[in-house]
């Protein structure tokens, strides 16, 4: 059988989730055998740009109008389509700020000079074009990456968790940095993945992996407006990784908050 060509490109983003693959050290040589790596501009110059290829790996978010170019040339090559890390898949740190209009931002950072380059609200890679497989992670979790690699080489798709990163942290038998210690922590309404990594180092969970499905956003934030935080406080956290993310649109609980 043709092994199945694969592509992974870097739209805006810091390049981490590409880095995990390049990190792969123990399995990469099985990767590279099993896979017919077509272009890879992290790890190699060159390679076939045109080619339609069984599968295509974004990383980084669409911020500028060139993204958007580059990421729907490639869904019209690629079969499946794989969205890498949170910034791929829910708009990530590049749209923390979305509530600023983009060229209110640019002018912010960069003052007029800033007028040399376009830019967009970013926004995650399924708001512009089908996404087949989201991997969520900041950067993507390295067992996850390759079970989904290894699900699609058999023509599955990986079954990614559907809790929250409190159920590994409680399987660990972590103390609870929210209930008990009063910390920000978004671990009930996180997807897990990471082994509960932030807790286990007596650290909160700030939600890099974006939100878990049917998180209950109105819940977390009654309780963390009990342990004293503002309005302010509770929105920033939930909008480091997930800005554009519908469930955490939470507006409605502005009214009567502690802001
Ligand atoms: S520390 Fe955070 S992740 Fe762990 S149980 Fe408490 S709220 Fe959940
Ligand atoms: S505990 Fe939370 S912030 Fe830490 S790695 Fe896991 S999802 Fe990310």
């Amino acid at each position: 059988m043709a092994k199945p060509k694969v592509g992974t490109y870097g739209l805006t983003g810091c390049a981490g989730d590409q880095l995990v693959i390049i990190n792969c050290e123990d399995e990469l040589l099985e990767i590279a055998g099993a896979l017919d790596i077509k272009s890879f501009s992290m790890a190699a110059s060159g390679g076939d740009e045109d080619c339609p290829l069984d599968i295509v790996f974004v990383e980084g978010t669409v911020v500028q109008p060139e993204d958007e170019r580059v990421l729907r040339w490639l869904r019209e090559r690629a079969e499946l389509l794989v969205a890498i890390g949170t910034c791929a898949v829910w708009g990530g740190l590049p749209a923390m700020k979305n509530e600023m209009r983009p060229e209110e931002l640019r002018m912010s950072v960069y003052g007029p000079e800033g007028n040399t380059f376009q830019c967009v609200s970013p926004r995650p890679l399924s708001s512009f074009v089908k996404v087949d497989l989201a991997i969520p992670g900041c950067p993507v979790e390295k067992e996850q990456l390759l079970q989904g690699v290894a699900s699609l080489l058999h023509g599955d798709l990986p079954q990614l968790p559907t809790y929250a990163v409190c159920t590994d942290c409680k399987m660990a038998e972590y103390p609870c940095l929210l209930v008990e210690q009063g910390w920000l922590c978004l671990g009930p309404i996180t997807e897990a993945g990471c082994k509960a990594r932030c807790p286990g180092y007596g650290r909160p969970c700030i939600g890099c992996r974006g939100p878990v499905q049917d998180a209950n956003i109105a819940s977390e934030v009654q309780v963390l407006q009990e342990k004293g935080f503002t309005w302010l406080d509770i929105q920033n956290r939930l909008w480091t990784f997930a800005a554009p993310a519908e469930s955490l649109k939470i507006d409605f609980l502005k009214e009567g908050a502690n802001a």
